[in-house]
C-alpha cells in the first residue's frame, strides 16, 4: 500500500438533492465537506470522477445514498 507524496485533497460529498433544469439538464446538489455549503454539479449518468468543489477548497466524489 503506497501513498502518493502529493496526495490531492479528496473526500466524499453526499448528494442532498437533484433535479432537472428547464433545459433538461440533470443536476445534483451536494453538501460540501469543505465549506459546509451546497454546490450544484451537472449530473452525467455515470459520474464517478472527482469534482472540484466550487469553493476551490478541494475535490470530492459525489456519493449518492442508495434509494432503489
Ligand atoms: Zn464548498
Amino acid at each position: 500500500m503506497t501513498t502518493p507524496p502529493t496526495a490531492p485533497r479528496r473526500t466524499v460529498a453526499y448528494a442532498v438533492g437533484s433535479g432537472t433544469t428547464r433545459r433538461g439538464v440533470r443536476f445534483v446538489v451536494v453538501s460540501c465537506p469543505y465549506c459546509r455549503r451546497r454546490h450544484t454539479h451537472g449530473d452525467p449518468p455515470d459520474a464517478t470522477d472527482y469534482r472540484i468543489a466550487h469553493c476551490k477548497r478541494g475535490e470530492y466524489r459525489i456519493e449518492r445514498r442508495a434509494s432503489r
